[in-house]
Parts: C-alpha cells; structure tokens; sequence
C-alpha cells in the first residue's frame, strides 16, 4: 500500500508555495488539470490558476501540464499559460514522464507532480522518482465511475494519515476543522 503514498499531501493547489518546492530541491512541476486545477467542466484555467503558475515561474521553477484527457483539452486549457503540456499522456504508465524529463533535462528527483488522484497522479510520480503531491479533487464526483475510483482510493487515504500521524481523512478534517472555528 505504500507504494501509493503520496510524498506530500494538501488540501489544495493553493497551498503549494515556491518555498516549498524550494526546500526540497524541485525545479519543475508538472500539474495534472482535471479537479488538481480547476473542475474538469472548465476549459480554462482561473485567474488563481494563472497566478499560482506566475508566482512559480517568478521563482525560477518551470510549470508544466500532463493530462489523460484530449488534446483539445489540454491546448485550450494551457493558452494562457503557455507551458509546456502533454495529452492523451496514458498516466500512470511510466512513459508519461518520458516526454518532461527529455523536455527538462534533470533528474526526476527534481521534479514534482501534483495531481488529485492516487492511482494515475501519485502513481505515476512514485514509480518513476518523481515526487508525489496529492490534492483533494475540486468539485464533486459526479459520474459513478468517480465514485467508483474514489471508494478504491479510501483505504490508501486512511492508511497513509495513519502512517503521517493524521487520524482523519481529508474530507472529514476538513469538516472537523471548520467546527472548531
Ligand atoms: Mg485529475
């Protein structure tokens, strides 16, 4: 089950901060788009989106974007940002990576993928050495097959707060957070 850990996890792309990356010698970052970024309904990235991709870049770490979906997808998405992407890319089959590490010329521990799903996004990132950060998926779930997915990535979820030291799930947390205020 560990093997599906993720190295990092948050409860949102809005926590990640150039330091953090920094600090643990990232240079480029890839960003899954569907529920990491923005829902999967919208075609373009927000302003926070675009933001988050400046304050990065400004601090000398490159963006990029991978996505399973279409190519229409992923060239519409990223006509704002103007970054390097890749489509219909098959994570989490270990070819995925191939295309950033040609692209960006380092090793893969200075690379960080940040996705919202445990079996394509951390995956992937865990077996090529690339480094994992989860999400929790914008929005909700609104096919059977993302419930589906989502009830098999629970048990991982749990185990891995139990192995950091958190006893709750995000969701729960979240919730429980928001009482105490
Ligand atoms: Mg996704």
């Amino acid at each position: 089950m560990k093997r599906f850990y993720p190295d990092s996890y948050f409860h949102s792309v809005w926590e990640l901060s150039p330091e953090f990356f920094r600090a643990r010698g990232i240079t480029h970052v890839i960003f899954d788009i569907d529920d990491t970024l923005v829902h999967h309904s919208l075609a373009s990235p927000s302003d926070e989106v675009i933001a988050l991709f400046e304050q990065l870049q400004t601090a000398q770490i490159t963006c990029a974007l991978i996505s399973n979906n279409v190519k229409e997808r992923a060239e519409t998405f990223n006509r704002p940002l103007n970054v390097f992407y890749t489509y219909l890319s098959h994570k989490p089959q270990k070819r995925a990576i191939l295309p950033f590490l040609e692209r960006f010329g380092v090793p893969p521990e200075q690379i960080a993928l940040v996705g919202d799903q445990i079996f394509t996004d951390v995956w992937l990132a865990r077996r090529t050495g690339v480094y994992a950060v989860l999400v929790d998926p914008i929005g909700k779930f609104q096919t059977r097959f993302f419930y589906l997915k989502r009830a098999l990535e629970k048990p991982i979820l749990r185990s891995y707060f139990k192995h950091v030291g958190k006893e709750v799930s995000p969701k729960t947390k979240k919730k429980k957070s928001a009482r105490k205020k």
